[in-house]
Order: C-alpha cells, then structure tokens, then sequence
C-alpha cells in the first residue's frame, strides 16, 4: 500500500509539533535546564521546513526550497546546541550562522545553475547527517562521563548515529537512483524515509526529557545527601557510604578508620558570640579539616557539631599523624569570624576496621566512646579506642 506523500508530511509536522510542546511542557515543570529551549526551537523549525515542503505548490518555488532546507538544518543545528548546552559545552553560535549561510548560499547556486533535484537531497541530507554525528559524538562523550546519565545518553547517541546513517544512506541512493531517494515520489524508500524521520523525531524528543529528568533526579539526590551549612555529608549520606566501605574492608581485609570529631566548648562560643558566629566557625571547621584530606576519605556532619571521618585504606600506623593533622588545622590558627578572632579545638575518637568493630555501628561506638574519654582528659586531643589517651593539644 503506498502512503499519500502529503499525508505523511502532515504527520511529520503534527508529531514535530507536538514535541515541541512537550518540550516546552518540560521546560515549564522543570524550571530553565540547559538545552531544553534549544530542544524546543529545534522542533518548531523542523515543523516549519515540513510546512514549506507541504505548501511548496502555493509558494514560490525558490523561496520554499532554500528557506525549507535551510530550515531544517537549522534545526537539526538547534539539537546540537541542545546537546551542548545540556553537557555544558558553549554552542558555536557564529560557526552555526556561517554553515546556515553557506546550505542558503549552496541552494541558490544549486538553483541559478538549475542542477537537477537529486543534488539538492543530497546536499541537504549530507549536512544533517554530519550534525546528526556530531550530536551523537558529543552526547557519546558525556555519556562516558557521566554516571548518572550514561544509559540514556547512549542509547540518545546511538539514535543519532542511526539516522546520521541513514541519512548518508539516502545520499548514496539519492545520487545513484534518483527517484528512490526523492520526498516527492511515492515509493517504498520514501516511506521508510518518512518513517524513520518520525521514529528519529519522537524518540530523540523523548531521550532528551529523559536525560533531563535523570539530570534533576540525580541532582536531587546530590542535594540529599549534603548538609545545607557546611556542605559536607549529611549524616544519612555518610551513613550509607559508610556501610560500602566495610563491606568492602569485610571483601578484601582492606583497612579502615572512623573517627569521631567535636568542637570544644562549642556551646559558649555560641551563647557569647552568637548562632551565625558558631554557623561560621563550623563552616571553617569542616574547611580546615577536608583540606587535610583525600578525595577518597568520607567526611560528615553526624550531629550539631559533630562529625565523623571514613578513611578506607588508612592503615592503623597512619591513623594518629593524619587524626593530628586534623587536630592542628583547627586548632593551630584562629578563627575569624568578622572582627573577631576565636581560639578553637577539636577532640577526636579514632577506630579501626577490626580490631575495634566490623559493623559501622560498632565502629562509631566505639570512636564515640574514645571522643569522650578524649572531652574527659581535657579536649583538643585525639584517643585510640584500643589504647589509653595520646595527649596532644
Ligand atoms: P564539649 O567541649 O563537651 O563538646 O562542649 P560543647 O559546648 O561543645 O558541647 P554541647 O553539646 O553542650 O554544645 C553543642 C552546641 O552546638 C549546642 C548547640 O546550640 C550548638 N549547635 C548545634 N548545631 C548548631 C548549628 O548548626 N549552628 C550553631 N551555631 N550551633 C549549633
Ligand atoms: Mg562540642
Ligand atoms: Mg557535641
């Protein structure tokens, strides 16, 4: 059964159209991500090229050939700028300008000279076919690096790697069997170009809702599992991540320290200098003590101004000079807190994967209770949970 060809251009626009305003639906619930108006404006002028070709009888005939193709490139150009924005690339706005020029430009020369309609298809779909690989590039390195995101991403860059084929395809065969290749024909390869422009169409719109829905959950999953005032774990996150440590410790035998850390005197800095002085202080607090730190060590807030420290691999020989580390960066410089200039120390509790517990529950127990002896013995100073205190401040 052979399909009506203006019948399957007014599908191509409706569904067009209609991703546009999903898009724009997406862009109204959640707030201005980057890439979604692009996505947007994407669609609505792949709605207007197909409009072109269908009013193509009505219009002049030059008019609608170079401003349709044009049009469409540009859209295809917006989709890029889409992806870029989206993987937090700057789009090339003026390199766009000049490639838009050039398909205007190459269409009017096409048409002054009266090369057959052929050239024009194959034109066209080479150029949409170059962007449609550079979105699929562009999405496939973000996807590598992007864990979040990485399934939809890839599966979004395999899509544009299918249709930038397809499009080459349709080069290939426009030029070596003309009528094949032509959106004006009714044929069996026009038809499957329809329907793979619709297909391409409708699911990239919807990876691209995807992608931008996964981008919000895991934002919110990021915000989730920060502590608003100092920015380090909040105590869920640390929690968690804690456990994942010692079951991999468990694994592998692998070491493992949890320290215990309290602001001394914490309580009349507060009463005397008042709440936003002490919001400073522990915000310089957890500052000092991450810089002392490895990326891979885990540091959170566990309660007011307490915290706790993962150190995975932290062999117990190590553990006191990085724990004094710790001690000394609060502790050996003042606080300024506006025009003041606070003297401030910690205690710390320190305990080992094994030896002091194999649960994070007993773990922090037992660095807990080493805190307290440590707030017993004086403060500003770090205790083993195995051993008797090792006086330092
Ligand atoms: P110690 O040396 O025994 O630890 O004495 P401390 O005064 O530090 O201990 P205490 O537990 O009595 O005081 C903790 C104080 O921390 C009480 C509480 O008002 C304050 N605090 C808890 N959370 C926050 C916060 O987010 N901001 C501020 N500014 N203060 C907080
Ligand atoms: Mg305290
Ligand atoms: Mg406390």
């Amino acid at each position: 059964m052979m399909l009506d060809t203006g019948t399957l251009s007014v599908v191509l626009a409706v569904m067009s159209l209609a991703m546009a305003g999903a898009m724009a639906l997406l862009w109204r619930i959640h707030g201005d991500y980057p890439g979604v108006p692009s996505w947007i404006a994407a669609n609505l002028l792949q709605t207007v090229a197909i409009l072109t070709l269908i009013l193509r009888p009505q219009m002049p005939e030059t008019l609608s050939i170079i401003a349709g193709n044009t049009t469409t490139a540009g859209g295809y150009l917006f989709a890029l700028h889409g992806i870029n924005r989206f993987t937090g690339q700057r789009p090339q706005i003026a390199l766009s300008l000049g490639l838009l020029g050039l398909v205007a430009g190459g269409f009017a020369l096409l048409l002054a000279i009266g090369a057959p309609a052929p050239l024009r298809s194959a034109l066209i779909s080479s150029v949409n076919s170059v962007i449609a690989l550079l979105s699929a590039w562009r999405l496939m390195t973000f996807g590598l690096s992007s864990e979040g995101m990485r399934e939809v991403a890839m599966i979004a860059a395999g899509l544009h790697l299918f249709h930038a084929a397809f499009l080459a395809a349709r080069v290939a065969l426009v030029l070596a069997a003309p009528p094949l290749g032509s959106l004006h024909v009714a044929n069996l390869f026009q038809h499957v170009l329809f329907f793979e422009f619709v297909v391409a169409l409708v699911l990239s719109s919807t990876l691209f809702i995807l992608l931008t829905t996964r981008r919000l959950q895991t934002d919110l999953n990021r915000l989730a599992a920060i502590d608003a005032l100092t920015g380090c774990y909040n105590r869920r996150a640390l929690l968690e991540l804690a456990e994942r440590e010692v079951v991999r410790s468990e694994r592998s035998a692998a070491d493992l320290a949890v320290m215990m850390i309290d602001i001394d005197h914490f309580k009349p800095l507060n009463d005397t200098y008042g709440h936003a002085a002490g919001d400073a202080i522990l915000t310089q607090v957890v500052e000092r003590a991450r810089a002392t730190l490895r990326p891979v060590d885990l540091f959170g807030r566990y309660g007011g101004e307490e915290f706790c420290v993962v150190l995975p691999g932290l062999a117990p020989g190590d553990t006191m000079a990085v724990a004094e580390r710790l001690r000394t960066a609060v502790a050996g410089s003042p606080c300024i807190v506006g025009d003041l200039s606070l003297n401030v120390s910690i205690s710390l509790g320190v305990a080992h994967f094994g030896s002091d517990g194999r649960s994070v529950r007993d773990l922090i127990a037992a660095a807990d209770a080493a805190l307290y002896r440590a707030k017993t013995a004086g403060r500003n100073r770090v205790v083993f949970a195995a051993t008797e205190t090792r006086l330092a401040g």
